[in-house]
């Protein structure tokens, strides 16, 4: 392994400074003329669309499931051209997770957008109290390649679910997967109902032009600030899902066979690139060495590199050509400036294989210290006392999701009231997002909103407040002016009430 990656650094002429995608590797651009028009049909159709009856929507919501379970083969297919991405984990990554909230959401539609009775405080009597979610009306779904089934359909899901008319604008760089996604819902939805729209940054530019209620954006927080941006200038909202570094703990009480098993799958399943996959390993000094060991030999079994049938079957591509650049750069720049690679560092640039990567001893000038890694790279760094991981995740933004291996109660407290994330999950890593109650997201770089089950369906919709007052002569109608000595004396009262 090491050997194939000295011989492509000694090339060189892997890395040149620009490179071009493949025509594969880029969707076709939708026109303006064509975005314009599909905009304005869609704006024309938000009110009748909005007021749907919740039946019209499960019965849309059961033939999306019926059509997708349909093009099973096909978006495995699809996938595997796009980036080698292996069958049974475009089922558990993918198809299970669209399942998963579908089911849900049709399952709880009704209750999510029946009025929601909340209560009412003694001085209202007489009036009661309700939330009552409406659609926002017309929202913009921006989604990136790494995850192109879920990321797309979830938010169009929920977007639909809340009542709302959609496009959609997938990310140009996995485009077999989204010809297949465009023809489901170009199979279910009409489009004045819901849309996709190919292209690349210019079509999300135009996308981004145009008067939306809400944004919904899947994607690196640089892009997010230009999502945020032009959001501002409607006063549309947004949830942003983002990424950033998410680390994992492993402290000296954890399981090691369980932490190893999750570490060697979770860090490179899609091989690394996902928004919660763990960028980097703190481990307890006393337990690095078998950590390590045992690490190494786990990959092996997992995906191991020196089995091609094996790395064949169970392991994806990087995205593109780009991409492969991007991580391999990393690697470039973390050996020259000293870091040790304990295993891994293959590269077939020409297929966009990057295999498992290991690396201990690293500084924090490195590249794969500053940036998300997003890719099969994993590096490892040691504490002795917890204080030092809190104090360190503390300092920088905060992570999307942290995964601590321990059996340490105190530890876990500490963790789950000290540090800041998005997510945490104690002796498991990323499993956390599939369960649909709980809520999915980030904080400020890591995102902004939160998605899922019910959260998504909120984030959708505009929680109206709705009061009904039934008595003839309210109550507050005592301190309604001309300020007399009577309604002073009421008004008098009720602050003392309240004091
Ligand atoms: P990206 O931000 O480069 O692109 C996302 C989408 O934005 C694509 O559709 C792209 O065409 C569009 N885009 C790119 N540049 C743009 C610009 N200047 N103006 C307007 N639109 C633009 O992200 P990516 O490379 O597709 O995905 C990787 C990133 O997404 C990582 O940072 C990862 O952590 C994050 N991510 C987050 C989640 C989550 O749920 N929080 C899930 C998956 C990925």
């Amino acid at each position: 392994g090491t050997i194939l990656f000295i011989h492509c650094m000694e090339e060189k002429t892997f890395m040149p400074s620009t490179i071009e995608l493949r025509p594969e590797e880029i969707s076709t651009n939708a026109s303006t003329v064509d975005i314009a028009r599909l905009y304005s049909l869609q704006q024309q159709y938000k009110s009748r669309v909005a007021n749907t009856s919740v039946v019209e929507r499960i019965k849309k919501l059961k033939r999306l499931k019926r059509i997708f379970i349909e093009h099973r083969t096909e978006l495995q297919e699809s996938m595997y051209k796009d980036y080698n991405k292996p069958a049974p984990e475009v089922d558990l990554a993918e198809i299970f997770v669209v399942l998963n909230e579908l089911n849900y959401t049709i399952r709880k539609l009704k209750t999510w957008t029946s009025k929601h009775r909340v209560g009412t405080p003694w001085f209202m009597m007489g009036s009661s109290s309700y939330v009552h979610y409406e659609a926002k009306g017309h929202v913009l779904v921006i989604s990136p390649w790494n995850f192109p089934i879920h990321l797309t359909l979830m938010p169009l899901i929920h977007s639909y679910a809340a009542g709302n008319v959609t496009m959609i604008k997938p990310s140009e760089y996995t485009p077999y997967t989204c010809a297949v996604v465009k023809k489901i819902i170009e199979s279910v939805f009409e489009s004045y109902e819901a849309v996709m729209v190919e292209g690349n940054v210019s079509v999300s530019t135009q996308l981004l032009s145009l008067k939306f209620n809400h944004i919904f954006f899947t994607g690196s927080p640089k892009v997010g600030k230009i999502v945020m941006k032009a959001a501002a200038e409607q006063l549309a909202s947004v949830t942003l899902e983002l990424g950033g570094k998410s680390p994992l703990i492993i402290d000296a009480s954890a399981n090691m066979n369980l932490a190893i098993q999750f570490t060697a799958v979770s860090k490179f399943i899609n091989a690394g690139q996902y928004c919660i996959s763990p960028d980097y390993i703190y481990v307890h000094e006393s337990i690095k060495d078998v950590f390590i060991a045992k690490l190494v030999d786990e990959i092996k079994y997992r995906y191991g590199a020196d089995d091609p049938t094996r790395i064949q079957g169970n392991y994806s591509r990087i995205v593109n050509q780009m991409h492969t650049q991007r991580v391999a750069t990393y690697i470039e720049d973390a050996i020259q400036k000293g870091a040790k690679l304990i295993y891994g560092g293959d590269l077939e640039r020409s297929k966009d294989y990057i295999g498992p990567t290991l690396f201990t001893d690293v500084t924090d000038d490195m590249t794969i210290c500053t940036d998300e890694i997003f890719g099969p790279i994993v590096y490892i760094k040691t504490f002795n006392d917890i204080q030092e991981v809190i104090d360190s995740v503390n300092k920088g933004e905060k992570p999307l999701s942290l995964y601590v291996f321990t059996n340490t109660l105190s530890v876990k407290q500490r963790l789950r009231h000290e540090v800041s994330a998005g997510g945490m999950s104690f002796n498991a890593i990323a499993i956390h997002y599939y369960n649909y109650n709980l809520p999915f997201g980030g904080m400020n770089n890591s995102g902004i909103g939160k998605s899922h089950g019910f959260h998504s369906f909120q984030e959708f919709s505009n929680a109206k407040a709705v009061l009904y007052q039934w008595f003839k002569w309210p109550a507050i109608s005592l301190m309604f002016p001309p300020f007399t000595k009577k309604t002073k004396t009421m008004i008098d009262l009720l602050i003392k009430l309240m004091s």
